[in-house]
């Protein structure tokens, strides 16, 4: 089974396997898919970087344990173990502002 890229990038939920943190969203082609099934590390697509692999500049690459689909194949879901934090800024995870 493959996500459904026929309405474009897929979502993808970074979460922690061991942990189970939600560390990082990201965005899938078909490309980046093919790439992260070949390697077993996160890829993602940016629109203004095209293809690249989550830590390359920084070394804090992802090992994907196990991948899953959501029900309709719109989204994925990513468990990795991160070789260091998942964020630029050095937090653990992306998801550290709160609102308001
Ligand atoms: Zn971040």
């Amino acid at each position: 089974m493959s996500p459904d890229f026929s309405k474009g990038l897929v979502p993808a939920v970074v979460q922690n396997a061991d942990t189970g943190k939600v560390l990082m969203l990201g965005y899938l082609d078909e490309e980046s898919w093919t790439r992260t099934r070949e390697t077993g590390r996160a890829w993602f697509h940016s629109r203004e970087r095209g293809l690249w692999e989550k830590g390359a500049t920084s070394g804090n690459t992802m090992e994907v344990v196990e991948l899953r689909l959501d029900c309709d194949l719109d989204a994925v879901l990513m468990r990795v173990r991160p070789a260091g934090p998942a964020c630029h800024t050095g937090a653990e995870s992306c998801f550290f502002n709160r609102p308001g």
